[in-house]
């Protein structure tokens, strides 16, 4: 086998709450876990700020303190943890195949996926021209630019009302744009963005257009309802409009449902190719916390771990 062939019993690619736990239950039953963290180490808990419902922080804690937590208990059992993204796979023989970005080959008997999701965007030009100066997907991130500016954010779940509470506490006005006349947010967190004074709600409203050259001046919204245009001054524009899964890799392999999410076999991690397990956001569109990641990621490497021992691997 060449240098740049590394055969592991176990492969965990992602690092959200889903990868890492998979990572402490497989280093914990002697499987060697090697663990590829992707393009963004830790996950979507990187860009979240206080994490309160994720049980054994009573005071809550912040997503990125959470997992730096979870990265150093994977380690402490053995995880080998790298920073590097996994770019191609092949899952048509007995040992599965994954190529690195360093160009690595890796053989692996057993491969978990928790690759998680990625936020989506509404797909207007102005969005890509204005990116970065002053269109961003992430308040936590790029939030303190704007500290003492106006800003908008469009979306009504529960990241648009919790990233438009977390802009209220910099910025004085934060415009919600909410394309119907109800929030999908659930009840606690649209109470909190009602309750909040500094927090504006444009019912029945759409972006039109980001207004701006070189950066964020405006945006201009259109009533779905009226037809009627109207322009809001802003110098940032967040979008929080929900996620799509990272499974782009794995549309030649493994079966997933029309949007990409993948699919496992009832009360299991299994997809439909002996070896390959799935958690976290990557399958998973309906709960989507890190608590119930954390709990896949629990079951692919109980799983994995199960089908070494029947295969006679360990
Ligand atoms: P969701 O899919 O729940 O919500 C997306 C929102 O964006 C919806 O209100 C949707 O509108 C709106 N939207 C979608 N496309 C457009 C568009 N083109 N223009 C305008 N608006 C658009 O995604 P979230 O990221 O908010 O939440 C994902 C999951 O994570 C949920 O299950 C949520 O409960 C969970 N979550 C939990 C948190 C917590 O417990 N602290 C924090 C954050 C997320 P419409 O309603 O009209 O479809």
């Amino acid at each position: 086998m060449s240098d740049k062939i590394e055969h592991v019993k176990c492969l965990i690619i992602g690092s959200g709450p889903a990868g890492y736990t998979a990572a402490v239950y497989a280093a914990r039953a002697n499987l060697a876990p090697v663990l590829y963290t992707g393009p963004e180490p830790g996950g979507q808990l990187m860009i979240t700020t206080d994490v309160e419902n994720y049980p054994g922080y009573p005071d809550g804690v912040m997503g990125p303190q959470m997992m730096d937590d979870f990265r150093k208990q994977a380690e402490r059992f053995g995880t080998q943890v790298r920073m590097e993204k996994i770019v191609k796979v092949d899952f048509s023989g007995p040992v599965h195949k994954a190529w690195g970005e360093s160009g690595k080959e890796i053989h692996s008997d057993s491969i978990i996926i928790s690759t998680g999701a990625s936020a989506k965007w509404l797909g207007i030009p102005s969005e890509q021209r204005l990116m970065n100066k002053g269109v961003s997907a992430c308040a936590v991130c790029d939030g303190f630019f704007f500290k003492g500016l106006e800003v908008a954010i469009v979306g009504a779940g529960d990241t648009a009302a919790e990233e438009a509470s977390y802009l209220a506490k910099l910025c004085p006005r934060v415009h919600m744009l909410v394309r119907r006349d109800e929030m999908r947010a659930s009840k606690i967190m649209q109470k909190r963005v009602m309750d909040t004074e500094n927090i504006t709600i444009h019912w029945n409203t759409e972006t039109d257009e980001i207004l701006g050259e070189e950066e964020v001046e405006g945006v201009r919204v259109i009533n779905n309802k009226t037809g009627e245009k109207s322009v809001i001054p802003v110098k940032g524009f967040f979008v929080a409009i929900g996620h799509k899964p990272n499974t782009g890799i794995f549309k030649d392999w493994l079966k997933m449902d029309e949007t990409g999410y993948l699919i496992t076999q009832p009360d299991s991690s299994r997809t439909d190719v002996e070896g390959v397990f799935a958690s976290g956001d990557a399958q998973d569109k309906i709960y989507r916390q890190a608590v119930t990641a954390a709990g896949t990621g629990c079951m692919a490497a109980l799983d994995a771990e199960r089908y070494l021992t029947e295969k006679e691997i360990i």
